[in-house]
């Protein structure tokens, strides 16, 4: 267990790298420990923002507002992997980084991040490097179809994405993507999705949630439900794998690891995010603490808390675009819970919110 003085304490400042939802519900659950939030975010009147005691609007690359931002926080954070290594790096120099860069290197390029997964012995769908229309074509070749085109960096939520299912869709696909360095990847025929979210601490202990099962629409996640419909053998398998990911990344903090489940009992992974995660959110009205009190709490070297989940059954569901409309009849169902995040405007694909359902409560 950290000794107590090793502890930030309260009153000191983090900071937050990303203004976006992740980085707002981080900003909350921050304050309930007595910590001040400083976000570092591109666009202006982020959501993040506007619940932290200042937030920095800057580019990534602007050196004078990273340096002002780093003088003014005691320990920074990031709430989405793109953040540019370049900047991470820059800070790293004036700051204490948590989780550091390595997690953030490993997990911010495709390629690299499967490279890897592998290297740890831990399975991922068969790729091909395609820089070119050519390796393109060589890569459905050897992968066949159908199979998926990846923008290597910069894609989420099924962006920078295009799904393949026959030979005539080679050159829409690489015109899709821009021409932009990508993988391509063969289609998993998986049963099912679940991810494991789990905080390290500073001393190597980890804490893990219960397994989650995941189901998207068009690329992005819709509904997360836990219990996950595994065995208990596999479900101890997927967390000892993202624990082993977690440690080989020295990772400080949460990390979020996506499987397919093939043939019952494979697990394949499909992505690390070494940050909070949409599939995590159940967690703030499921679990004794959630993901976010987690993170920071692995932030500023606290001990993890207990991450006991108390509903048999719990399903979050995101508002997506216009779903979130119906937020005032969610609002009224019962054992259910909204959360929205402060967005100005809908957009078709945006995500406005989630909605946690406990079930089975006595
Ligand atoms: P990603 O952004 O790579 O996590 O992809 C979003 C979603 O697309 C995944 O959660 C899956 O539902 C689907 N998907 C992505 N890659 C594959 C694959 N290689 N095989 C089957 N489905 C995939």
């Amino acid at each position: 267990m950290t000794p107590a003085s090793d502890r930030l304490a309260p009153g000191s400042t983090i900071g937050i790298l990303g203004g976006g939802q992740l980085g707002r519900m981080l900003a909350v659950a921050a304050a309930e420990l007595g910590f001040d939030c400083v976000i570092y975010e591109p666009e202006p009147d982020c959501p993040a923002g506007r619940v932290a005691a200042k937030c920095f609007t800057a580019a990534w690359d602007d050196q004078e507002a990273l340096a002002a931002f780093a003088d003014r926080v005691d320990v920074v954070t990031f709430e989405f992997e793109n953040v540019p290594a370049a900047s991470l790096a820059f800070l790293e120099a004036r700051a204490i980084i948590r989780p550091g860069l390595k997690s953030l290197q490993l997990t911010q390029d495709r390629l690299v991040e499967k490279q890897f997964i592998q290297s740890l012995g831990l399975e991922t769908a068969p790729f091909a490097v395609c820089d070119s229309l050519e390796d393109l074509g060589r890569g459905v070749e050897t992968i066949g179809l159908p199979a998926i085109l990846k923008t290597r960096t910069l894609g989420y939520d099924g962006k920078g994405q295009f799904r393949l299912s026959q030979i005539t869709d080679v050159a829409e696909a690489w015109a899709a993507l821009g021409g932009r360095p990508a993988i391509l990847e063969g289609f998993v025929p998986f049963e099912r999705e679940v991810s494991v979210i789990l905080a390290r601490a500073i001393d190597g202990s980890v804490a893990a949630y219960d397994v989650t099962e995941n189901v998207h629409q068009g690329g992005i996640l819709h509904t997360s439900t836990v219990p996950a419909q595994i065995s208990d053998g596999l479900a101890t398998k997927a967390i000892a794998a993202a624990a082993q990911l977690a440690a080989a990344l020295d990772h400080i903090g949460v990390l979020a690891v996506e499987f397919f489940v093939v043939g019952g009992d494979q697990l394949v992974v499909n992505e690390i995010a070494p940050r909070v995660h949409n599939s995590g959110h159940w967690t703030q009205d499921g679990c004794a603490a959630n993901q976010f009190q987690q993170h920071i709490r692995a932030v500023v070297h606290w001990p993890l808390a207990s991450t006991q989940r108390h509903a048999p059954q719990v399903v979050m569901t995101n508002l997506i675009g216009k779903d979130m409309e119906a937020w005032a009849d969610l609002s009224g169902q019962p054992d259910t819970f909204v959360h929205l995040y402060g967005k100005r405007s809908i957009r078709e694909g945006r995500k406005m919110g989630h909605a946690i359902r406990l079930y089975g409560l006595g």
